[in-house]
């Protein structure tokens, strides 16, 4: 399957989803390929579900495997819906999978090609940053609290901060979430957002006055142009979790019976 902007990968049975403007190591994965049973099916990769540790354990081991990462170089997001972003090395490989969390934390960054920046979704983006120039990437868990907050804005500064990266060789992913026909929120809370980004296009009209439905991915979009990537630097993943039900988990759509997907992305080449 290959789509625009996108492609959709499957190894020893394992899928993920990569983005053809990111030209490093990265992807989003899919429900396919683990040994979950339902309603996980098949590949959840979050500890806190309600199943045994080993077998989301062993679904990471499918991935890593399939993908050429070394599960020991892992570091996952401690995502508490904020924006706050750490810069991590090798020091933190582990932390959130075999070892203690990290500090909270939804975004990082780094410029080691040794380790693999990790976060977890249910319908909320993924954000994935890379610097080809100043050799560096960040990643994000990105529902509307982390975008309203501008997250994605925070890992461009933090990579221009640490790693002298210039927002202007940026390339953005923004993965697979849920979309603007799909997410409904109150209206009062989508008023805040075309407040804050000062665009009503970010919302559409909902049957009942009380709500509207909001576009998570254009908001993800709006602050990076407005932290100095280019607009043709900004890649979609264009699907939808929420009605993708094959492919991907969705909170909205399985509440408590939804896994979790993982964003993950690197510096070393996979091959
Ligand atoms: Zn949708």
């Amino acid at each position: 399957m290959t789509f625009s902007d996108y492609t959709v990968s499957v190894k020893n049975g394992v899928g993920i989803v990569c983005s053809k403007g990111i030209s490093c190591t990265h992807g989003y994965t899919t429900r396919l390929g683990g040994v979950s049973e339902k309603p996980f099916d098949t590949l959840n990769l979050g500890w806190n579900r309600a199943e045994p540790t080993e077998t989301v354990a062993k679904n990471y081991e499918l991935l890593c495997d399939a993908y050429n990462l070394d599960i020991n170089s892992l570091i996952l997001v401690n995502y508490k819906h904020g924006s706050n972003v750490l810069a991590v090395d090798k020091s933190s490989c582990g932390r959130g999978i075999s070892l203690e969390p990290l500090p909270e934390c939804d975004g990082l960054v780094t410029n080691d090609p040794s380790v693999v920046l990790t976060t977890l979704h249910a319908d909320c983006a993924c954000l994935f940053v890379y610097n080809e120039v100043a050799q560096c990437i960040g990643i994000a868990h990105a529902g509307w609290r982390g975008i309203f907050s501008r997250i994605g804005a925070r890992l461009v500064e933090k990579m221009a901060a640490q790693y002298n990266s210039k927002p202007c060789n940026v390339k953005v992913a923004i993965s697979p979430c849920i979309c603007e026909n799909c997410y409904e929120v109150d209206r009062d809370l989508a008023n805040e957002f075309v407040k804050e980004f000062r665009t009503k296009d970010l919302i559409l009209p909902h049957k009942n006055e009380d709500k509207a439905y909001l576009n998570l991915r254009l908001a993800g979009e709006l602050q990076f142009l407005e932290c100095g990537v280019q607009k043709q630097s900004i890649n979609h993943i264009s699907c939808c979790t929420y009605e993708n039900k094959t492919l991907f988990y969705s909170y909205r759509r399985d509440g408590n019976n939804a896994g979790a997907k993982a964003g993950f992305i690197t510096l070393r080449s996979s091959t």
